[in-house]
């Protein structure tokens, strides 16, 4: 495992010239694209990781997976898929388009408006924010998982097309509540600190069908595992989800921090990290690590088949 994870880390390095690091949220703009590590945590309790498994990064679009599983928990399925649907989008993440050509219902909660959408449904009073910290710091196994301020500042001030989002949708009655409440509690989502040591063990937690690695504690109710991870199948990387399903098979889900998570049933967590995005917004050299892993390790949801990518 640790040679492959080696030569996996060589393997994506390769491709990093081919990403550029998020500058729409001015503060993502400082990540350091030579950065790349990624880290397992195996269904047995070992642990591997390699390169710059131990740097922080901001959870961005990983963090709408605790967030679905945060809403249907405390609203329930029918009232956060009567605001949000489940098909994937084929455009880009921020997409603000299919909100008025599609229909008003967002078609996904792994996209921004659908994640607004999702994020609406946790208020209801509570302190939000407090309770999806809680429920990260549970399914990362790490109690001192924290929100970064600076980032949580800049993606608020530079939010516009999230902001415009919310609005149309609390136009169309979408929202549960006010539409700067639902922005706010989505970029501090957004805004937290983890590493990819953290989302190895949160993709264990899914793999392992919602149950705590270590304790054996249901952490997370099993059918809203199911539907988590079947959206991190179909909608998981944003535009490149159906090119990851094909080349890499793992249900993921990416953020433009330069995190993928990964979950492969029974087996393992796994998470990489690589500031440096592609076009769609994925990380370059997270999806590289991916792809050889998933290659040599035979992770693919098909692996007993050729493989030609
Ligand atoms: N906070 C980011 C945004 O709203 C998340 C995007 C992402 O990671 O895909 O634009």
């Amino acid at each position: 495992m640790e040679s492959h994870l080696s030569a996996a880390l060589e393997y994506a390095r390769s491709f990093l010239h081919e990403g550029a690091v998020a500058t729409y949220i001015p503060e993502l703009a400082k990540g350091d694209p030579t950065q790349l590590g990624a880290a397992i945590y195996a269904a047995d309790g070992e642990i591997y990781r390699v390169g710059d498994w131990q740097q922080e990064f901001t959870i961005q679009s990983i963090s709408k997976t605790i967030t679905l599983i945060l809403a249907l928990q405390l609203a329930g399925y029918r009232k956060v898929f009567s605001k949000v649907g489940v098909e994937p989008t084929g455009d880009p993440f921020n997409s603000i388009v299919r909100l008025e050509t599609t229909a008003p219902r967002p078609l996904n909660p792994m996209i921004n408006a659908g994640a607004i959408a999702t994020a609406s449904c946790c208020m209801g009073g509570r302190d939000a924010f407090s309770e999806f910290l809680k429920l990260t710091r549970r399914l990362c196994g790490r109690s001192s998982i924290s929100l970064n301020e600076e980032v949580y500042r800049s993606e608020k001030q530079a939010g516009m097309r999230n902001r415009s989002m919310a609005y149309l949708m609390q136009s169309d009655n979408l929202l549960e509540c006010d539409a700067e409440d639902a922005l706010d509690l989505y970029f501090r989502m957004c805004s937290v600190n983890v590493n990819t040591m953290d989302l190895a063990r949160y993709g264990m937690v899914l793999a392992g069908n919602g149950k705590d690695p270590e304790t054996g504690e249901q952490l997370v109710e099993g059918w809203i595992v199911r539907i988590v991870k079947t959206l991190m199948v179909t909608c998981g990387l944003y535009d490149a989800s159906g090119e990851f399903a094909m080349k890499v098979g793992i249900p993921a889900k990416s953020g433009v921090g330069g995190g993928i998570m990964g979950s492969v049933e029974r087996k393992m967590g796994v998470a990489a990290f690589s500031p440096g995005l592609d076009a769609k917004g994925n990380s370059v050299g997270a999806f590289h690590m991916l792809e050889y892993l998933s290659h040599h390790l035979g992770l693919h949801y098909f692996a007993g088949s050729e493989c030609r990518v």
